[in-house]
């Protein structure tokens, strides 16, 4: 019997974060072995907030690939690929474009949030569907389930729907694929008040040297009510705490103790979460080295992997054609 399969993927709009290992690329590292993994470094949804500047986008595509190496994303069991130069998930977004009503993407609580964050006033078409663009990415290759962080439920929610109409309306052509949250699906930013994003500066970032993790973490936001160290703290409401628990299970409910009855600072206890942290970087650093020395290996990841997705998408998209009559003869 043929694997499943998982199709996952990141916008290439800078350095991974702590919030992407914990929602989303630690899971896939793990299922890698059991599923048949497609990711995709969605360069073109990176334009729906870098249409401006897309120069930046090319060092960012390269910047995602080494940091999925580094997690232990194998390229030899994965596929990695990138969106742009598959144009037959372009082909397919237009076709689910038909099937999508826009007040199911105008309501989707994802894109209202991001909107506003991103001041925009008057959104894009191609801001506003970029769930569609999603869809395409999910069933190309007619992914079975697909790790994310928790931003993302309402856009496979969006692909279930389309997915199911399709379906309906011409064959059944996709499977219904299912949304696999990470143990964390939303990991705070240092500044407390937004989940981790590469785009709000408020992030460690996986290739953050040692020092820098020690710098931020003593300058991340903990629970205002403390001003003295033996003030009594309230865990539930400190952003270094929520790190410990993603980062340090096991010794979570000693901290949380300690905090109440004001046994242990905050600085104390930053310095153990920047170890901790810290010690989960190394080997991560390590697995980045023969890619910074050799940066070409990047590059050739990324041609077999978009390679060998490509020809799947070639097959999809004829499935795709007949099922809506769009067959017409051979050129
Ligand atoms: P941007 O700010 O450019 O949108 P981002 O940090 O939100 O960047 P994305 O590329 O949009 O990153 O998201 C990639 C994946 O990582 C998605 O599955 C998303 O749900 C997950 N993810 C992003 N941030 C977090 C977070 N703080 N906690 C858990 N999962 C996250
Ligand atoms: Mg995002």
């Amino acid at each position: 019997m043929s694997k499943k399969r998982i199709l996952t993927g990141d916008r290439p709009t800078g350095r991974l974060h702590l919030g992407h290992y914990v929602g989303s690329l630690k899971n896939r590292v793990k299922l890698q072995h059991d599923y048949e993994t497609y990711i995709i470094v969605a360069d073109v949804q990176a334009l729906t907030t870098n249409f401006a500047n897309p120069e930046k986008i090319a060092g960012d595509v390269r910047q995602v690939t080494a940091d999925y190496l580094a997690v232990g994303i194998n390229p030899e069991i994965s596929t990695i690929l990138v969106q742009s130069m598959i144009p037959e998930i372009a082909e397919l977004t237009v076709y689910f474009s038909m099937i999508v009503t826009v007040n199911q993407l105008r309501h989707n609580p994802t894109i209202k949030l991001e909107a506003a964050q991103y001041g925009y006033q008057d959104l894009t078409y191609g801001f506003l569907g970029y769930p569609v663009s999603q869809a395409a990415d999910i069933t190309f290759c007619k992914a079975d389930l697909v790790p994310v962080g928790g931003d993302q439920i309402p856009h496979i929610e969006q692909t279930r729907k389309i997915v199911r109409r399709f379906n309906q309306l011409y064959r059944p052509v996709f499977p219904e694929p299912e949304a696999l949250v990470g143990e964390f699906p939303r990991l705070m930013g240092l500044d407390g008040k937004s989940k981790m994003s590469k785009s709000l500066n408020n992030a460690i970032y996986l290739d953050d040297p040692a020092e820098e993790v020690k710098k931020k973490v003593s300058q991340a936001v903990t629970d205002p009510a403390r001003i003295r160290k033996d003030d009594p703290g309230h865990p539930e409401v400190c952003t270094v705490f929520a790190y410990h628990q993603a980062f340090n299970q096991e010794e979570t409910p000693e901290i949380a103790e300690a905090c109440r009855a004001g046994k242990i600072g905050c600085v104390a206890c930053k310095k153990n979460l920047a170890q901790v942290i810290n010690s989960l970087l190394e080997p991560m650093r390590e697995r980045r080295v023969p890619y910074q020395n050799n940066p070409a290996l990047i590059d050739d990841i990324l041609r077999e992997g978009t390679r060998k997705a490509r020809n799947v998408a070639i097959e999809t998209m004829k499935e795709v054609k007949a099922a809506m009559h769009l067959d017409y003869f051979p050129i």
